[in-house]
């Protein structure tokens, strides 16, 4: 009976789709890391959040819609790696490619800012383990001029998310 009920919690969850949305995960020390990523990984299992994606339309320099990137980001089905650097010489809050990782010399600033930079690496993350390539980014490491690529507008969506 219990096998039974296991096997059909684990299938209610696939045919909701909930386990599939893209996560993320930080096995380091830096508590602020730490709990910003707990309100990241809330805000990308909400579909209100994927729902608010969708609603974009058009993105600069991309053809990606954000029906086609909140898609992505709903069935990557991955955990996605966060990790923490330290580059007090850069200007840049983190950079990514299969894994994210976060300037912890960047990190005096605001919970909604870190988080947005968390969403913001997660999209660069998605698209990067999708499409073998970055299809929908932006050029140079400030929202100066940016800010209507994808990774800069769902991250401030994010943002506005945190309570
Ligand atoms: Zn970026």
């Amino acid at each position: 009976m219990k096998k039974f009920i296991i096997i059909s919690t684990l299938f209610l969850c696939h045919t909701i789709g909930f386990a599939q949305f893209v996560q993320l995960k930080y096995e380091g020390k830096n508590k602020k890391i730490k709990f910003a990523l707990a309100e990241a990984n809330r805000i990308l299992a909400n579909t209100a959040f994927y729902e608010s994606v969708k609603n974009i339309e058009k993105f600069d320099f991309t053809t990606f819609s954000g029906d086609k990137i909140a898609n992505e980001m709903k069935s990557i089905n991955k955990v996605i790696k966060v990790e923490g650097y330290w580059n007090p010489f850069s200007k840049a809050n983190a950079k990514t490619q299969d894994i994210v990782q976060v300037n912890t010399a960047k990190l005096n600033r605001s919970w909604k800012s870190i988080i947005n930079t968390l969403v913001h690496e997660t999209v660069h993350a998605v698209d990067w383990h999708t499409n073998n390539n970055f299809d929908y980014t932006h050029n140079g490491q400030s929202p100066d001029g940016q800010d209507k690529t994808a990774p800069w507008v769902i991250g401030q969506i994010a943002e506005d998310m945190v309570p």
